[in-house]
């Protein structure tokens, strides 16, 4: 019988008021998660042939590199001995700002003095949003998340938040809810003999949407980055955002190509097959599911490509 291989992935174990982004698992739910996969399937590590494999395997992945990762996650996958991937964006570690997508929530969505009005002024943008209640806040927030994501590079989205803040008024601060690794932590869950990591740019674009030179410096630094960190070789990657033809392309993998990367994961959902791409491997997304959603999740997945 031909086995399959399926590979997840995760952001965050977390328990969050408000998961606005879907990123969260909660410590108990993925514990369960976890105990299920391991009682069912191989785990295999991401960098592995998985063409060996005697029976149906699943692939750990988790994106972004939050601090729960080491606080939460890696117990369970220690005691369990699960092997685990961990793509980090590098931007963060020095811990001096959040993720982009947890900024602008902490900006727009967390208590504070609003103004009723935010208006953005640019070169190219002049947009005004009322932001006097929450719905308003999260219309507001809503529109910068998708310009941020699909119009906006990294340089650009940095001025836009000089103005979030002179807006909010008050310092640029980063909020402990949504901490990332450090350097520290980051060595720290390297150190690990279940974890694997992987690079996911410096500043998470949609890397489709960039210069093929930007593509590859953010991929390229990323890497040398956590090389120079963690004194070991760094050759998977996953692409921020994931979808095929639209946050990465052909220059995308070629990029990746000549960074010296030689697995790379996408968000596309279903089996992997032998014959796929080492440069679009498909993931599946897993979300904050008790063992019977979870399970149903699996076996669909499982059953689906026979
Ligand atoms: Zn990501």
């Amino acid at each position: 019988m031909k086995t399959k291989t399926a590979v997840l992935y995760y952001h965050r174990v977390y328990e969050k008021q408000c998961d606005i982004n879907l990123l969260c698992v909660s410590p108990k739910m993925f514990e369960q998660q976890m105990k299920y996969l391991k009682k069912n399937f191989n785990i295999l590590r991401f960098e592995e042939d998985w063409t060996k494999s005697d029976r149906d395997s699943v692939v750990i992945t988790f994106d972004d590199g939050y601090l729960d990762n080491l606080t939460f996650a890696l117990s369970v996958l220690e005691e369990l001995q699960i092997p685990a991937t961990v793509f980090v964006s590098t931007g963060t570690l020095s811990n001096i700002r959040e993720l982009w997508w947890d900024e602008l929530e902490t900006i727009l969505l967390t208590e504070g003095n609003y103004s009723n009005v935010f208006q953005l002024h640019d070169d190219i943008y002049n947009c005004e949003w009322r932001t006097d209640t929450y719905e308003f806040r999260l219309n507001c927030y809503k529109a910068l998340h998708y310009l941020m994501k699909n119009h906006v590079n990294p340089s650009r989205r940095e001025k836009w938040f000089e103005q979030l803040w002179k807006w909010r008024g008050e310092m640029r601060y980063v909020n402990t809810e949504n901490a990332t690794l450090s350097d520290k932590t980051c060595q720290e869950l390297a150190e690990s003999k279940y974890i694997t990591i992987g690079a996911h740019t410096v500043s998470h674009p949609s890397l489709a949407r960039l210069m093929f030179e930007e593509q590859q410096m953010q991929i390229q630094q990323s890497v040398a980055y956590l090389e120079n960190l963690l004194q070991r070789k760094i050759d998977m990657f996953s692409y921020p955002f994931g979808a095929e033809g639209i946050d990465f392309d052909e220059s995308t993998v070629a990029a990746c190509k000549v960074s010296g990367i030689r697995k790379a994961a996408s968000t596309n959902a279903g089996l992997w097959q032998k014959q796929f791409d080492p440069y679009a491997i498909p993931r599946n997304s897993i979300g904050n599911w008790g063992l019977y959603g979870f399970k149903a999740k699996i076996d669909k997945l499982f059953r689906k490509e026979k």
